[in-house]
């Protein structure tokens, strides 16, 4: 029976042991949560911010290669995706459906 009793304490001991892992595991797995919360709403704060600023600056960025391949059209080159940066004679209907002239 010593053996027993003896194999009996050393079960009751590991099984201390493994609870003790169980509960600061917990506590990790807590701090993880909370963290995980705390970082999905900063960045939802960053995004929605971004969104806006990346959204204006397209429209900026979209206005000003607009511009620019009109200054390009008028001064007598193809804007087109076929005949790029080509001197231009008379007028090309892939410029004009570009450029929206037509
Ligand atoms: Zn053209």
């Amino acid at each position: 029976m010593g053996q027993l009793n003896q194999a009996i304490t050393e079960v009751e001991e590991n099984l201390g042991k493994l609870l003790n892992e169980v509960k600061s595991l917990k506590q990790y797995v807590e701090y993880l949560e909370e963290e995980n919360i705390k970082l999905k709403r900063q960045l939802c704060a960053v995004s929605e911010a971004d969104t806006a600023r990346v959204q204006q600056n397209a429209s900026k960025i979209q206005k000003e290669a607009h511009e620019n391949l009109e200054k390009l059209y008028s001064q007598g080159f193809h804007v087109c995706h076929i005949y790029f940066g080509e001197p231009m004679e008379g007028s090309c209907i892939f410029c004009n459906a570009f450029l929206r002239k037509d």
